[in-house]
């Protein structure tokens, strides 16, 4: 396996960053996760955007512009071999004496790109099942919103999924609303119908997946309820789902151990997963 890090790509074991490097001291840094499906990067441009963004709030010097993080991206797959799998793209506020204030100005963001292979017979087979979510209290700051490295309350909360023996760990919030998973976007579909996942606005990271969604849900004629929702609904919902890069749409068929709806995948988040691939494929240029 190859890894780019700051111009080269290396061999994995030689793929290493400076024991000063902004990322490992105080996980000063931004990422992105890219489906690759056929060879191809999935809805390139939105993560592009959002790496663009996520780089600015943090006054993050963008090393490189969009194009040139494109083609590194798709070197890493190509020398990988990745038909069907994960890009993934981390940039830091670079290499410095360490000191919590910015380094000088000038100092070099690191960026480091790997990439991985993972079946789509994996992903397929998870979402015929469906899987278990467990909750935690949310405990993470309120920029959950800028997508950086510093991930412990995410790390724990998965952690406590898998001793659990579920998939993914829901953050609830003081009012009961469900925010998002730890690693994905929480979606419930209601005994009516209606298609609800909170609003991006406040308590949650605007997922990619979630973006195109809305796109997708249209285009099939499903309508989405923007709102919070609790985790007493969720547990009545007839359905509910995650979204990711990492996902794409997975059914959740159980919360904190009761079963959602009949406690099999949904037949909403089973037709938006089909739909979802179809419509990547009808607008590459996203
Ligand atoms: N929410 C969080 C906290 C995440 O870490 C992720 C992705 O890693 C998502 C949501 C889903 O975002 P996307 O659809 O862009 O993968």
């Amino acid at each position: 396996r190859f890894a780019y890090v700051n111009g080269l790509y290396l061999r994995h074991p030689e793929a290493v960053v400076h024991v000063e490097d902004r990322g490992y001291q105080f996980a000063d840094g931004v990422y992105e996760v890219c489906e690759i499906r056929g060879g191809r990067l999935i809805d390139e441009a939105l993560h592009m955007a959002r790496l663009e963004r996520s780089l600015k709030e943090l006054r993050i010097a963008q090393p490189m512009s969009l194009g040139a993080l494109g083609v590194v991206l798709r070197e890493v797959v190509r020398r990988n071999r990745v038909h069907d799998g994960l890009v993934y793209l981390q940039i830091t506020r670079g290499v410095a004496p360490r000191n919590h204030a910015f380094p000088a100005e000038g100092t070099p963001p690191s960026i480091v790109v790997t990439a991985k292979s993972s079946p789509r017979s994996a992903g397929d087979l998870r979402a015929e099942k469906g899987v278990s979510v467990i909750t935690v209290p949310e405990n993470r700051w309120d920029r959950v919103d800028i997508k950086t490295t510093s991930l412990l309350p995410n790390v724990l909360a998965k952690q406590a999924a898998k001793e659990a023996g579920a998939y993914e760990a829901w953050f609830v919030d003081a009012d009961g609303k469900v925010t998002e998973g730890s690693s994905t976007n929480a979606w419930i579909v209601t005994m009516d119908g209606g298609i609800v996942t909170r609003p991006a606005e406040s308590g949650i990271l605007r997922g990619i997946t979630r973006t195109v969604l809305f796109e997708v849900a249209k285009a099939a004629g499903l309508r989405i309820e923007e709102r919070a929702f609790s985790l007493d609904e969720a547990k009545a919902a007839r359905e509910a789902f995650i979204s990711a890069a990492t996902a794409i749409v997975t059914p959740v068929v159980e919360i904190d151990g009761h079963p959602v709806g009949n406690g099999a995948p949904g037949t909403v988040a089973t037709e938006l997963r089909r739909r979802f691939h179809e419509f990547a494929a009808e607008a590459p240029a996203r």
